[in-house]
This record gives structure tokens, sequence and C-alpha cells, in this order.
């Protein structure tokens, strides 16, 4: 026997595994789907080595489930990667601190549930001490002359590392300690195979619990369309992203030019905070003849695309293609813009098709889509596909496009107006406004800052000019007529002007430096007073954001 070590675990770690233990009560069988999916990964890694090296061992790839009822244990073996020393007290006895403290954050605010986060954070082998006393890890690595070794642990404080002098085949045997009150249920073969169709079909490595095979393989995306159900399209959504709930929407394209791919992609129902942390989450998972290249790709998709989850297959890129290469590959560069394409097109039949369910989609992703401001290839597109809250609304929570505006828009109108502004209420009191109240003329409201920027990048929509109400020049304006008679207001008196030159004095006087300017204007009929900016400046939130930056 080798040396025998013990080492702690990160504190992180501890606090983690007993969130994990007690606040996760009913579905305690996703452990299973963890490991499962971490022996898939090992053996992925395998095939990915194998086929870029041309050499294949001859070890059959699988995964295997075996438990023993009077021992209370179930033990899941692979053949797959195995782990070194060194990979082992990486990968099994280290949570990421940052990740780790946002878990159980998350995971104590209870808005999330923790079957999602498990998978999310990439913790999913701790999961196993929902229903364990004591895990062995047991692996050898695929490298040449690994020697094996042996992890155990409680999961509570610490773990032993054991070196071991027997020979093994290449892989990973975890040997679960299953708790008093677990054990039946978890030794109960008929059980463990529904929770491996359940949690873990798609598989592409044989399953076996006991003597049977259990999973189907089936790279759905490489099938035809016409025979794939809703319920498989569902079962995969599932599989693939650990969401609970159907898909929205389902795209799947088979392309043979300029580049062959096959894609299957999914608009998820809801969408994750835009710049939080459901970014590391983003990406296409990307497949070269049903190998898996690399999990959630970040080039072959732009990044406001990205509440896309999903799968791109080719056959047109050698197995062996480097993550490095992958990002200044022309052919990647390729299948991107195909793909961006494709979901336009998609986006832009929903809309035509059933503005609804487009307004749906964008309640969900509008946020992180409006980001595509900056895709200046795609600017005309994009422009028809953002929708914005508008004056004409109902409420809050109506959306129009720029094409709608148009429809409403005045006979010798040229402008689309917009406002920036907190809430519909704000809006709806803003002096600036109060002209276009006055003659109703619509005005799109603004509520995040990134809206004033694609406004800014847009510049115009159909020959129409994007143009912040507080800039709106009053000749153009003028030519409306107002809902109200007293509009035009009487020329002013002799008396009236120089009362009113000396107010404006008085006002110059006690703003000093603050102000550039202080004049009188027509705009105003019932507020006494608006800011306004130079023309041709940053619309005044702009001008926030811009000081704001620049600190
Ligand atoms: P994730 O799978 O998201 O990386 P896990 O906690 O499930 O997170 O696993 C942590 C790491 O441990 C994996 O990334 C992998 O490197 C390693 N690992 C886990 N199980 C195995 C296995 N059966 N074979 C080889 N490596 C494994
Ligand atoms: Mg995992």
């Amino acid at each position: 026997m080798g040396r025998k070590t013990s080492h702690k675990f990160k504190a992180e770690v501890s606090q983690l595994l007993d969130i994990l233990v007690h606040s996760l009560y009913t579905n305690k069988e996703i452990f299973l789907r963890e490991l499962v999916s971490n022996a898939s990964d090992a053996l992925e890694k395998v095939r990915f080595k194998s086929q870029s090296e041309g050499e294949d061992d001859g070890v059959t790839q699988e995964i295997r489930i075996t438990v023993d009822k009077d021992a209370g244990t179930l033990t899941i073996t692979d053949t797959g990667i195995g782990m070194t020393r060194d990979e082992l007290m990486r990968n099994i006895g280290t949570i990421a601190h940052s990740g780790t403290a946002e878990l159980t954050r998350l995971a104590e605010e209870g808005k999330e549930s923790l079957d999602s986060l498990i998978g999310r954070f990439g913790v999913g082998f701790y999961s196993v001490y929902m229903v364990a006393d004591e895990v062995t890890v047991t692996t050898r690595s695929a490298e040449e002359g690994a020697a094996p070794i042996a992890w155990t642990s409680d999961g509570k404080t610490d773990y032993k590392l054991q070196e071991l002098d027997e020979d093994r085949p290449r892989g990973t045997e975890i040997v679960v300690h299953l708790k008093k009150d677990l054990a039946d249920r978890f030794t109960n073969e008929a059980h463990l195979k529904q929770i491996i169709n359940k949690h873990s079909n798609f598989i592409n490595f044989p399953i076996f619990v006991g003597e049977e095979r259990v999973n189907t393989i089936q790279a759905l995306w490489r099938e035809p369309k016409f025979q794939i159900t809703s319920d498989q399209y569902a079962e995969f959504y599932k599989f693939l992203t650990f969401d609970a709930e159907d898909p929205f929407d389902t795209l799947h394209t088979s392309v043979d030019a300029p580049v062959q791919f096959n894609a299957l992609m999914f608009i998820p129902k809801s969408g994750d905070d835009p710049f939080g942390l459901g970014r590391e989450n983003r990406g296409l998972d990307l497949y070269v003849r049903r190998v898996l290249i690399e999990k959630q790709n970040k080039d072959l998709l732009p990044e406001y695309l990205g509440f896309l989850k999903g799968v791109v297959d080719t056959e047109d890129l050698p197995l062996n293609i480097s993550r490095e290469t992958l990002q200044d590959n022309i052919l990647m560069r390729k299948i991107s813009s195909t793909l961006t394409k494709q979901v336009f097109t998609h986006l832009e039949k929903m809309a035509k098709d059933d503005a609804d369910r487009y307004n749906e989609f964008w309640r969900a992703h509008g946020e992180l889509f409006k980001a595509g401001y900056m895709d200046f290839l795609n600017k005309d597109k994009f422009g028809g596909l953002v929708r914005f809250n508008s004056s004409a609304s109902e409420d809050a929570k109506g959306l129009t496009s720029f094409a709608d505006y148009i429809g409403r828009a005045k006979e010798e109108q040229k402008e689309i107006y917009y406002a920036y502004g907190p809430s519909r209420e704000a809006l709806g009191l803003s002096p600036h406004l109060e002209v276009f109240r006055r003659k109703s003329i619509e005005v799109l409201y603004l509520y995040e800052p990134i809206d004033e920027f694609v406004m800014d990048a847009l510049r115009e929509f159909d020959g129409y000019a994007l143009v912040a109400a507080e800039h709106a020049e009053m000749d153009k304006l003028d030519k409306f007529e107002s809902l109200e008679k007293e509009d035009k207001p009487e020329a002013l008196s002799e008396e009236q002007k120089s009362t009113l030159d000396k107010l404006v004095a008085r006002f110059k006087d006690a703003l000093g430096d603050s102000v550039t300017e202080v004049k009188p204007s027509t705009r105003l009929s019932d507020s006494p007073v608006c800011l306004s900016n130079p023309d041709g400046q940053f619309t005044s939130s702009m001008d926030k954001i811009m000081r704001v930056m620049h600190k």
C-alpha cells in the first residue's frame, strides 16, 4: 500500500455541503445525473483523445452502475479519462471560491431551485453527499504510467488520499455508501433505471444498471426534423439545460453550404440576468461528428444571442482542433454568421406571425438582445426587432416596434421621438414631453440606459430619424396641430418682454456657472421651467452615464 494522507476542504466547501444536504429534500436523485454526466464527460475526453491521436486502446467505453443491498452501496464505474493525483485534488478537493459563495447565497435566498444551480456552478460531484455518508473515488488516469489513487471522504471537513499499488484499467469508480434511510431506495435497480431514463437518456455512451442497458443513444440534432416529436425536443432541452420547464421555442436546422452543420437550438421561457452570472453559462455545445469538442462555445453566436441554448455539430472541422484555433477559424465564422442569419429570420417570422408571442419572447430576452446594437452588419434587421414601451401603449407593459410607431405617425412627421426616464409615470409628467402631449405626438419610452445606446447606434429606421424628444426642433413640431386651443401664445407686450428679460437675468445670476444658458421658450405650457442640453449634445441621461464612465 502506498502513502496515505489527509487534506482539509476549503471552508466554503463544508458550508456548501451543508446546504446541499439540508435544503434539498425531494430531489435527491439528481446526484445520479451528476455522477453519470461526469462519467460521460470523462468518456468524451477519452474518445476525443483517441480520435485525435489516432490510436485506440481497445477498452470498451461505458458506464456501469451496480448495487450491493447488504452493504448499502451504489457503485458507478466509467472507463473514461480518469484523474491523476493532482487532478483529483484540484477537481474533487476544491471548488472555486467565488462560485461557491455565490451559489451559497442564491441557494439560501431560495429563488432558484437548487437542482438548476448545481449544474450551473459545476459543483455536481458534491451533490452525492445528499445521499451518502461516505464516498470513495478510485481512479487511474489515461496518462501513461499514471498510478491509481483513491479519495475518501464523509463530505464534512476533510478527505483522504491513498495511493494504490494494484494495477487497474483506466477510468474511475465511485463507491457511494448510502445513508441508512436512503439505502433501500437507491439500491433498487428499477428505481435507478427510472432515474437514468429521466435525466441521462441522451448520454452518448451505454449505461448499464446491473446487466441491463438503460439509455437510448440519440443525437437528436442529427435526426430528420419530421421524425421528432415536441416531447422529444423538450426532453432533450431539459437534459441539456437542467431547466425544469419546456423550451419556449425550438430551432432545428441542417445546412450544407457554405459549411455543413446541424444545429438544434432552444429559446428558454425565461432569461437569466443578462449581465450577471448566467453569462458564464452561455454558448452552444460544439460537436464534430457527434464528438463533443467544447461545451458552451462562445464563438458560435454573438453574445447578444446568448439566450439560445443548444448544440451545433459539423462534419467540416477536424476533430483534433484546439480551442485556440477554433477562435479564429474561418469555418467557425461562417457557421456563426449563418446561424445568426437563421436566428434573425426565425425571430422576424415570429414577430410577423404572432406579435403577442414575440412580445413574450422580448420580455424574457429583450434585455440581452438589445446589446445587438453593436452588430453593425445586422443593423437594419436588429432595428426591426427591437421593442419599446411608448406613450401610445396602454400601460408600462405595452411594446411597440419602430414600424408600428411609423404606422401611427402624423402625416408630415419624419422623426421617431423617444425619451429616457425612470418610469412611465415620471415620463408622463416630464416637462420635456409637454409639447408632445399637447400635440399628441407619440414618444417611445426608454427605461434602461442601454436603450439610448441603441437609439444612438441606429440613428434612423426606414428613413425616419431617431430623435431625443428633449432635442426636438420646435419648428418641426410647430406644424402639428395642438389638441388644446390656447396653444399659440400671444405676442408679448414691450413691458412683458422687459420683465421676462429681467427674470432671465436673475436666473443667470443665481445659477452662475452651473448652466451655460437660460432662455425663454414657447415649448412649455404647464411647467414653469425645464432643464435642457445644448443642441447636438448628449441627452441629459446619456450625459449622466458618460460622467460616471469617465470618473
Ligand atoms: P463539473 O462536472 O461541472 O466540472 P463536478 O463537480 O461535477 O463539476 O466535477 C468536478 C471535476 O471533477 C470535473 O470537471 C472532472 O474534472 C472531475 N471528475 C469528476 N468525475 C469524474 C470522472 N468520473 N472521471 C474523471 N474526472 C472526473
Ligand atoms: Mg459535473
